[in-house]
């Protein structure tokens, strides 16, 4: 998770088992459009698709009504979800989008069968040919249900667009190409940021703690200092896909290293 940073350095605050892992969280964010209904889902974790070794292998405990409590809190279910957005599709972030459709290792389907399905067409094509280096991050079986599925709306190009309101789209390419980074106008002039896995968790808001996933570590360290910049010049608050404590925050960029500041949600 932390590629070239020296473990003395990373692994302070962090809890670190005896294989050397460490806990993450899989985070969903689901937003809610008041006046049309809409009700969105950024990324899925990742599912309960998996065998028991495998899971064991990253020590993945995924509870499959994990989503549909939080959806429960805001009067939803997995019928009324009407948009995912897939910001890629490596298996901790997409696996919960699908399902066995009978039995496991069988066919899959799509778990929110209503909703229209956001993906970017040059990672979905991607990730159906990926590199030797990083194609242990896609499983097939977790995107299947996709192919030639009616729901799946692709965005195209350098500059994304869609028709949910209040939402837009940045792109990342350092972790992976064509990664879609979620931007959320919430009102008062105040824009939520869904960073994926650009910034996976609060640690790696420093420019050069890239994870040794990446494909293009230094895109990855221009694209966090744009975020910074962005950060210290409107009211931006960050959702973290991976960390633990820290759902949503807002950076702290006024010193020489940004840092987490005030933690919104936990
Ligand atoms: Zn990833």
């Amino acid at each position: 998770m932390f590629g070239v940073v020296p473990k003395v350095l990373w692994s302070r605050g962090q809890d670190v088992d005896g294989e050397n892992r460490i806990l993450l969280a899989t985070r969903t964010l689901i937003a809610q459009h008041l006046p049309t209904g809409r009700i969105v889902l950024v990324d899925t974790g990742t599912g309960s698709k998996w065998s028991d070794d495998d899971a064991a292998r990253y020590g993945i405990e995924s509870r499959a009504e994990a989503i549909d409590e939080a959806l429960s809190k805001v009067g939803a279910d997995a019928g009324s979800v009407t948009d995912v957005i897939v910001t890629h599709l490596h298996f901790d972030h997409c696996g919960g989008m699908s399902e066995w459709s009978s039995g496991a290792g069988g066919k899959t389907r799509l778990r929110f069968g209503n909703a229209q399905h956001w993906i970017h067409r040059q990672h979905y094509d991607h990730a159906h040919a990926p590199t030797l280096r990083d194609r242990a991050s896609f499983l097939r079986v977790d995107f299947a249900a996709l192919d030639g599925n009616d729901l799946v709306r692709f965005l195209e190009g350098d500059e994304p667009a869609c028709d949910i309101p209040g939402l837009g789209f940045e792109l990342s390419h350092g972790h992976t190409p064509y990664q879609l980074i979620p931007v959320f106008d919430v009102g008062d002039g105040r824009e939520l940021i869904f960073v994926g896995d650009m910034a996976p968790t609060g640690a790696h808001i420093l420019p050069a703690w890239v994870m040794a996933y990446d494909l293009y570590p230094l895109r990855t360290v221009e694209e966090r200092l744009r975020l910074h910049q962005r950060c210290g010049e409107r009211d931006t608050m960050i959702a973290f896909p991976h960390d633990l404590q820290c759902g949503i925050v807002r950076l702290d960029v006024s010193g020489k290293k940004p840092t987490v500041g005030e933690v919104l949600l936990p």
